[in-house]
């Protein structure tokens, strides 16, 4: 039998027989891989562990730490539901059933049987015990015919619809224990991995995603290779519940929708605004710091401003409908992006080499179509403000710009408690570059410079190939909450194209005319997706200096209350925001509400408070901090009450 070139990951190269198979090259890099392994990756391709390898190869071993380990084994998982559910439910029919970013699902036709939280902790039961069953699920090939007869003989149309697409000599079936699948794979070596079983949910879903079509059950599931890896999932998923941005907006007051005013329109309630608006006043002083100067622009642009721009004919129709003048018939849009406007400031006198970079910075509130089922909380809305700014520079500058971009969202982050990001630097195809618009060299300079630029202050980065947009280069910040959830948060954009859209210009060293370079930045990006993200981050327990409300003084009987009113009055003088709890109710009570509302300080003052002019102060989440006057109180927290600062 003639041999086979296998090439590892860390580029090293083994020679096998031909037909080797992905766990047998497990088992001769070590006992632990071998036992642990649960799928191979196979030129680009994720097969199964017993799946013969006849040619030359690269490979990958994967395992549940590994993306399409764990693709592999909820895939299987998904299996594994479907044979619990037809043993408990003969006769139910299957649709699709893939793995998911967390778990699996499974769409199921089970006619008029009701299915709810009994029946899904039965078929959960039954999964477990199939699991133990170890049964190995194995691949096979099959002609068209017999897939069509196979699955005419159970009686399940759905899975014939499926094969009626597949080409014959495509077409593959997985059986483990008693329950065969159309699939294309691929599948951990057996079920015994699958040890810590959740099954979560129903939801609805039309076969195919049409209307048109019948309602099918989708079952929402998850499992683990532990237990204990089961039920830290499940707590946090409990624990996102509790900090879903949506649920403490309403509750702390912050934010709310109304029907009347229009699906994905966000409404700032009082203490809201007070967060938002420090969020602004942080940012406008770093950017100020910073060298931007901040620009004003209307809600609303001409058409040929977005026909110019390219905006219209990329987004025209998708987007809001013209709005027009009366008599004059002119064509407007609801702004979609603030750039074509800050060219459009750029252009209002000549420049020079010598005024570059020129750095405009908006809260720019933009509004952009999304279908009413796509909407969510804060995070996908219509309307929306950009911490936006664009810098015009020379190629020369780039680099520079965006190691100043760089420490600008480091700043940010490290003032908001966000310790956990990377980021993503998307580049070029570089088999595809008629793709993109700019100068070659212009692209490659700056593809290596964001790079530099990454590298210079310690950015931990992933580079991707083929992601940049067709007129630049791009670095997207990704951030990790306190939950361990991935967000996109802040993004630095190099633009060729827009300049030149625009016909911007200054004159060089040279005295000749050059286009300068655009970069789009927001750190932020939407204030709105942001919000969102901080309160999930940290719970609703805002910095200090962030807080709606600072402090809330609560006296012990109402004999207080006119003292307590004089504390209230001399903080806000300090800039100190906060309330008075004046109702009358005990004292536990008021503090257990000022708890619930998160306030950071609590300053309670009875008998002793008032003879001494002191406060008791308590820290929401800590207690007791001892008594102090107000001056000592304002001074021991002023660091933490005002903006951060670089
Ligand atoms: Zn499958
Ligand atoms: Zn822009």
């Amino acid at each position: 039998m003639s041999s086979i070139k296998i090439t590892l990951p860390d580029g090293s190269v083994k020679e096998f027989l031909k037909g080797i198979k992905g766990i047998e090259i497990a088992q001769s890099i070590s006992e632990g891989l071998a036992r642990n392994a649960l799928s191979i990756e196979v030129n680009g391709e994720i097969w199964d562990l017993s799946r013969p390898i006849n040619q030359d190869s690269s490979i990958k071993i994967f395992t549940w730490n590994d993306k399409g380990g764990k693709y592999a084994f909820w895939h299987s998982s998904a299996h594994l539901f479907a044979e619990a559910l037809e043993a408990v439910y003969p006769g139910v029919k299957f649709g699709i059933g893939p793995p998911i970013e967390n778990g699996f699902y499974y769409d199921v036709d089970l006619g008029d049987i009701p299915f709810g939280d009994e029946e899904l902790l039965a078929v959960e039961k039954k999964m477990v015990e199939l699991a133990k069953q170890n049964n190995a699920f194995v691949r096979s090939d099959v002609s068209k015919k017999e897939a069509i007869e196979y699955f005419t003989s159970k009686g399940d149309p759905y899975k014939l619809e499926l094969i009626e697409g597949l080409q014959d000599g495509s077409i593959t079936f997985y059986k483990q224990g008693n329950f065969v699948d159309l699939c294309r794979g691929p599948h951990i070596p057996t079920t015994a991995p699958i040890k810590a079983i959740k099954l979560l949910s129903v939801a609805g879903a039309y076969w195919r995603g049409d209307e048109k079509n019948k309602m099918l059950k989708r079952i929402y599931g998850i499992t683990f290779p532990k237990q204990k890896e089961l039920e830290e999932y499940l707590f946090l998923l409990e624990e996102a519940k509790k900090r879903d941005h949506r649920k403490l907006g309403k509750e702390l007051e912050l934010f709310a929708f109304s029907e009347k005013v229009g699906m994905g329109l966000p409404l700032w309630l009082p203490k809201g605004t007070i967060l938002r608006e420090r969020l602004e006043q942080f940012m406008r002083r770093a950017q100020v710091k910073a060298g931007y100067e901040p620009v004003v622009t209307p809600h609303i642009g001409s058409k040929q401003l977005y026909v110019t721009s390219g905006h219209y004919e990329k987004y025209g129709k998708d987007s809001f409908q013209p709005i027009k003048t009366p008599d004059e018939n002119e064509e407007f849009f609801l702004k979609p992006m603030n750039c074509p406007h800050h060219c459009e400031i750029y252009k209002t006198k000549p420049r020079s080499y010598k005024d570059l970079p020129i750095r405009y910075a908006e809260f720019g509130t933009v509004y952009r179509y999304e279908q009413s089922g796509e909407l969510h909380g804060l995070t996908r809305v219509r309307g929306f403000t950009q911490d936006d700014a664009h810098i015009f520079c020379t190629p020369d500058q780039v680099k520079g710009e965006f190691v100043k971009v760089i420490d600008l969202v480091f700043f940010v982050f490290k003032s908001l408690g966000f310790e956990n990001y990377t980021a993503q630097v998307s580049l070029r195809d570089p088999a595809n570059k008629i793709k993109y618009i700019g100068e070659d060299a212009l692209w490659e300079r700056a593809e290596r410079e964001i790079q530099e630029a990454a590298d210079e202050r310690g950015l931990k980065t992933v580079a991707v190939k083929g992601e940049a947009a067709f007129y630049g280069p791009k670095l997207d910040f990704m951030v990790k909450d306190a939950l361990g959830r991935s967000w996109q948060l802040g993004t630095i954009q190099v633009d060729y194209q827009l300049p030149q859209r625009f016909e911007l210009e200054y004159v060089g060293a040279d005295n000749q005319k050059h286009c300068p370079v655009m970069i789009h930045r927001a750190p932020f990006g939407s204030l709105e997706r942001f919000v969102a993200v901080l309160i999930e981050h940290c719970a609703g327990n805002f910095p200090l200096w962030l807080a709606p409300e600072q402090f809330s003084v609560l006296p012990i009987s109402e004999k207080f209350n006119d003292y307590a009113q004089k504390v209230v009055d001399t903080l806000k003088e300090s800039d100190i925001r906060g309330f008075l709890d004046d109702r009358d109710e005990k004292i536990g009570r008021k503090i257990r509400d000022s708890e619930m509302k998160k306030v950071p300080f609590m300053l309670v003052v009875g008998e002793k408070e008032v003879s001494e002019g002191k406060v008791s102060v308590r820290k929401h989440g800590e207690g007791d901090k001892g008594t102090m006057d107000l001056n000592e109180f304002v001074a021991t927290f002023s660091k933490e009450f005002s903006l951060p600062s670089s």
